[in-house]
């Protein structure tokens, strides 16, 4: 256990944790002063209150910008003025706390314009789905996206303690477990591509469980006001492809 939180790394507290988050994200749909900033939810930047086709396509000419070293000049202290009285990021983006990924860089954005959700190994914990019901519920954000990325330590991680049976230090095991269900099914013809093959899985199955996330993204996906897409970030180049639009 740990001495600072108490926390035993097992499935146990996970599966109560669990337990406890779906029983509070529905009463966070009903939850009156969720519902009335959804209708009257702040816009500051009018210019990111768009659909999630065009949230996307914005997204990649901000990653092209970035390509070409043409990033935009950045005003900051207008920025933050505007931003005083709300905020609306036209994304959310649940990417790798891997220090070599930064999304405001990558897509070349402004204040205001991304919800960042970051976790070793970019996958939907039940907290970071809290956080992106939040962004679509409070702050109308058309576009969420899981974000992996070549060479991730974290899925590598998972997959060397499935090969070895080693069991990891601290908490780290909880990555191990949150990860594993992207080592499932899982076939590859020489070895060598087996981490780029776990971390394309890995963002399928976390873009899959936002879609089908109830009661408030499902919701949001069937009525297509939010898209839930997966992209892959190269660390060479800088590029983003889509892998699941
Ligand atoms: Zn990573």
């Amino acid at each position: 256990m740990c001495l600072l939180c108490g926390l035993t790394p097992s499935k146990e507290p996970q599966r109560l944790r669990r337990r406890e988050f779906i029983a509070g994200a529905v009463a966070a749909a009903v939850t009156p002063s969720l519902a009335h900033a959804e209708t009257n939810g702040s816009t500051p930047k009018p210019q990111n209150a768009i659909s999630p086709d065009a949230a996307l396509a914005r997204l990649l000419e901000g990653n092209q910008r970035f390509l070409e070293d043409g990033e935009k000049r950045q005003d900051f202290g207008a920025e933050r003025e505007a931003l005083l009285r709300g905020q609306n990021p036209f994304a959310a983006v649940l990417s790798c706390a891997d220090s070599r990924l930064a999304p405001a860089y990558i897509f070349d954005s402004e204040l205001g314009d991304l919800f960042n959700i970051r976790i070793a190994g970019n996958f939907a914990a039940p907290e970071v789905i809290a956080s992106f019901e939040y962004a679509v519920l409070k702050l109308n954000t058309p576009l969420l996206m899981v974000l992996g990325h070549e060479k991730c330590g974290a899925v590598e991680a998972a997959l060397q303690t499935a090969r070895t049976g080693e069991r990891l230090p601290g908490h780290l095991p909880l990555l191990a477990e949150a990860i594993a269900p992207a080592l499932a099914d899982v076939h590859v013809a020489r070895p060598e591509d087996e981490l780029a093959t776990v971390i394309n899985h890995n963002i399928q199955i976390n873009v899959a469980t936002l879609r089908a996330a109830s009661p408030i993204l499902d919701h949001a996906v069937a009525s297509k006001k939010i898209r839930v897409v997966g992209g892959l970030y190269r660390l060479e180049s800088g590029r983003v492809d889509i892998l699941y639009p």
